[in-house]
C-alpha cells in the first residue's frame, strides 16, 4: 500500500506540465539533436572480429568519429535492470526494477521510483521520442511520443518477459504515448512486433533443430525489418531533439547460439554446430539498422550506442546452481548469459559521436559506467545533475574537457 502511494505521489510528480517549464528555457536557442541507440547485450568479443572484417561499417565510422569505451554495468545484469539505471543513474534497488520479475511480477514503469532522463528533458521544454526501449510500458507521458519495448504484454506474451506481441494484441496497458498515435503507426508502419522473439524451448528443439533454428532467426529478421521501418518512419515523420531506440534480437539470440566450441557448458552439437554465425550475423545485421537511423543525423546530431552489458559462455566451474542453465526461469538450453554476480565480467559499451565530441578517443577500462549516460546527456543539454544521480559526465569525451574529479559510482 505505502509503495503504490509512493508511486501514485512520483508519477503525479513525472506529469507536470511540460509546457511552463518549457517556456523558462531558452526558446531562442537550438536544442541539441540526440539520437540514442540501445543495444541489448552487445558483446565487444563478437564485434570486434565483424569490425576488422568490414562487416560492421557503421559501427566502425561512429568509432572513428567519436569517443568509445566499455561501460562498467550493475551486479547481475539484465535489461530492465539495467536500462533502468541508464533512465535514472540510481542503483536498482533505489529505482525500484530490479530485475524481470520485481515481487512475482513482471516489472513495470509504475514500479520506477525515481526520476527518468524523458521526464526530465521534457519538463525542459525538449522534444522526446522513444521507441522499443526496454522496460518502459506501460507508457508514460511525454513531449513527444513513446513506444513500449521489452516487457510489452499481449496475446501470446501474457507475462511479457522474453517474448513479442504485435502493436494489435498489446493488453494490460497502453504501448503508444500519445494513444492517437497507435492507429497512425498501424496505418504507416504496420501491426509490427514490440520486442523480440521468445527462444525455442528444449522439447521444441529435440529432433527438428535445424528447422527450429532457421525458423527463429528468419522470425527475429522479420522483427528487425519491421523495426527499422518503425524508425525510419519515426525519425522521418515525428523528429524530436531527444530520440531514443532500441534493439534487443541480438542479446536473446546470443544467449542460445552463441558460437561456442565443444569444450563450454552446455555443448550440444545437434543445436550448437548448426549456425555457429548466427550470433555475429545479428550485429551484422544490426548495423543495416544503424545505418538506416544514421541517414537521419548531420553533423550537427549527437548519435550515441549504447549497450547495457555484454554476454559470455557458460562458466560451470562457478555456477553450481542448476537455474544458472535456464534463462530467465524458461526452459530454453542457454549456453550463454550475462546476469553473472560480478557485473565487470559483462560489461556494456558506449560508442557516441557529434558536435564537440573527441575523435577516435577511447575510454579506458571500467572507469565509464551505465550510471554516467544520463548526466552525460543532461550535460549535452546543459541541464544541472540532479543530487540523486550516482554517475559523472563523461567530460573526458569532450573536446577541450578533462576527466571530471567525481568519483565513479561503485556497483
Ligand atoms: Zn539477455
Amino acid at each position: 500500500m505505502v509503495s503504490r502511494k509512493i508511486s501514485l505521489l512520483l508519477a503525479a510528480v513525472f506529469l507536470v506540465p511540460f509546457v511552463l517549464s518549457a517556456q523558462e528555457h531558452n526558446a531562442s536557442k537550438p536544442k541539441p539533436r540526440v539520437i540514442m541507440i540501445g543495444v541489448n547485450g552487445m558483446e565487444l568479443d563478437i564485434i570486434r572480429p565483424l569490425i576488422l572484417k568490414g562487416d560492421m561499417p557503421n559501427l566502425a565510422r561512429v568509432i572513428e568519429n567519436g569517443a568509445y569505451g566499455k561501460l562498467r554495468t550493475v551486479s547481475g545484469p539484465n535489461c530492465p535492470r539495467v536500462y533502468s539505471t541508464l533512465f535514472t543513474s540510481t542503483k536498482p534497488e533505489e529505482h525500484g526494477v530490479t530485475g524481470f520479475l520485481v515481487g512475482g511480477i513482471t516489472a513495470n514503469t509504475h514500479m520506477l521510483k525515481e526520476e527518468p532522463i524523458w521526464s526530465m528533458l521534457s519538463k525542459q521544454g525538449i522534444t522526446v521520442g522513444m521507441a522499443n526501449v526496454p522496460a518502459t510500458f506501460p507508457v508514460m507521458p511525454v513531449n513527444g511520443y513513446m513506444i513500449s519495448g521489452m516487457l510489452t504484454r499481449g496475446k501470446n506474451c501474457e507475462d511479457g518477459v522474453l517474448c513479442a506481441p504485435k502493436l494489435s494484441e498489446v493488453t494490460g496497458g497502453d504501448a503508444v504515448y500519445p494513444r492517437a498515435m497507435k492507429d497512425e503507426l498501424l496505418k504507416n508502419v504496420g501491426d509490427f512486433y514490440i520486442d523480440c522473439e521468445r527462444m525455442p524451448s528444449a522439447a521444441d528443439l529435440k529432433g527438428h533443430e535445424a528447422e527450429v533454428i532457421n525458423q527463429w532467426l528468419a522470425k527475429v529478421q522479420t522483427i528487425r525489418d519491421q523495426q527499422t521501418k518503425l524508425f525510419d518512419y519515426l525519425l522521418a515523420s515525428h523528429p524530436t531533439n531527444f530520440t531514443f531506440l532500441a534493439q534487443s534480437c541480438e542479446d536473446r539470440t546470443g544467449h542460445w547460439l552463441y558460437p561456442i566450441t565443444p569444450f563450454n557448458v552446455g555443448y550440444n552439437a545437434s543445436i550448437n554446430s548448426i549456425r555457429q554465425d548466427a550470433f555475429p550475423n545479428q550485429y551484422v545485421a544490426f548495423d543495416k539498422v544503424l545505418g538506416t537511423i544514421l541517414k537521419h543525423a548531420d553533423e550537427n546530431t549527437y548519435v550515441v550506442i549504447v549497450s547495457d552489458h555484454g554476454i559470455k559462455p557458460l562458466r560451470e566451474f562457478e555456477e553450481k546452481d542448476p537455474h544458472a542453465h535456464a534463462d530467465h526461469e524458461k526452459t530454453t538450453p542457454v549456453i550463454a548469459k550475462h546476469d553473472f554476480a560480478d557485473g565487470d565480467d559483462v560489461p556494456g559499451s558506449v560508442f557516441i559521436m557529434g558536435p564537440g565530441i573527441k575523435r577516435d578517443f577511447r575510454l579506458m577500462g571500467l572507469d565509464a559506467s551505465v550510471y554516467d549516460i544520463a548526466p552525460t546527456l543532461l550535460h549535452i543539454y546543459s541541464i544541472e545533475q540532479p543530487k540523486q544521480m550516482r554517475g559523472r559526465v563523461l567530460s573526458e569525451i569532450f573536446e577541450g574537457q578533462a576527466r571530471d574529479s567525481k568519483v565513479a559510482a561503485s556497483n
